[in-house]
């Protein structure tokens, strides 16, 4: 059972999702959180991740490390998308498993279901079909990591639950224009166009694929209502119950943002999956419901960037 005093080891706590569910389990009085950046623990080695597991013998462990990115980040580094997820994925699950840990939740990705499936997309949509080709390499670690959170569950008994959450956004994102996802990309170029009263924005593809946004802090939320109420083998979805076009989200940024000048949308840059909306039946189930609706969630991101990163990433 997940205590006050539990030992709770959150790989990738520097992260969005990670740090999200760190200030989360703060703020419900854990005391006793296990914390290690990059630099003190590379979960690709896999020595490393073992002698980290028998000297700290966590009781709770949340994956939410992994490499990620944008959509070109993902076209331009599939090997690395691949490899280090598999690893990371394949040596916390097992050494998590061996020193005894009581449970695991892996964070899994709405881009893991088939590119084209019935929308909102229920759970049991999971390899039905071809995946969307510009997250392949991603996606496939995902479900390696997935498949291992069942192969223990199956075989060793082992407490391994899986999330899948859908595009998130939040404070401690990565705010590049080139490899991070659409929405931090966003927010920094348009408040960079504001700041020099440039004439055009440029926003990549279409403008009409749709993709589900979701606070980092609801996703934290949904994480430690999973931990207290769920043991299944089935993933469970995390999103806002509701989609957004990316051209919606690029005239909601620029507003936000203060920004009047021009948008154009360069279909050269591919579009990505049409949509991928999530059915949100289970996870409403655990008693869960988001509580950060968009407009105002990208506001209290965007001075989240402003205090933190727009000096820094103003002179890149
Ligand atoms: P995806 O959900 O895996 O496709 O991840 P992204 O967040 O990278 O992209 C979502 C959608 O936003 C895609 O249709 C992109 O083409 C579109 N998009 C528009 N402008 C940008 C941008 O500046 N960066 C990124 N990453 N995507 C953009």
């Amino acid at each position: 059972m997940l205590l006050p005093d539990s030992r709770v080891y959150v790989a990738g706590h520097t992260g969005l999702a990670g740090s999200a569910i760190c200030r989360r389990l703060e703020a419900e009085g854990h005391r006793n959180l296990l914390l290690r950046t990059h630099t003190e623990l590379e979960l690709t080695d896999d020595g490393a991740v073992e002698r980290f597991f028998a000297a700290e013998k966590p009781s709770h462990v949340i994956l939410a490390a992994a490499k990620v990115g944008g959509i070109a980040a993902n076209a331009a580094f599939p090997a690395e998308f691949l490899s280090v997820n598999l690893r990371i994925a394949a040596n916390v699950i097992e050494s998590a498993w061996r020193h005894g840990a009581e449970k695991l939740l892996y964070l899994a990705s709405s881009c893991i279901y088939p590119r084209l499936t019935p929308q909102p997309i229920r759970e049991e949509a999971l390899l039905t079909g071809p995946l969307e080709p510009t997250n392949e390499a991603y996606a496939i670690a995902k479900i390696a990591g997935l498949k291992l959170c069942q192969a223990y569950r199956r075989q060793h008994g082992f407490d391994a639950i899986v999330a899948m959450p859908t595009n998130l956004y939040g404070p401690q994102d990565r705010f590049d224009p080139e490899a991070g996802h659409v929405l931090p990309a966003l927010l920094r170029r348009f408040h960079e166009a504001k700041e020099t009263d440039a004439p055009d924005v440029t926003v990549w593809g279409s403008g009409s694929p749709r993709r589900d946004f979701l606070h980092a802090d609801d996703l934290a939320a949904a994480c430690l209502a999973m931990l207290r109420g769920y043991s299944d083998e089935m993933p469970v979805n995390i999103g806002s119950g509701g989609d957004t076009s990316i051209r919606d989200l690029a005239f909601l940024i620029a507003e936000i943002t203060g920004y009047r000048g021009a948008i154009t949308f360069d279909s050269s840059r591919p579009d990505g999956t049409p949509e991928k909306r999530l059915d949100i039946t289970r996870i409403t189930a655990l008693g869960w419901r988001p509580a950060i609706d968009l407009r105002s969630g990208i506001e209290q991101t965007y001075r989240w960037y402003r205090e933190n990163c727009a000096r820094e990433t103003a002179t890149v």
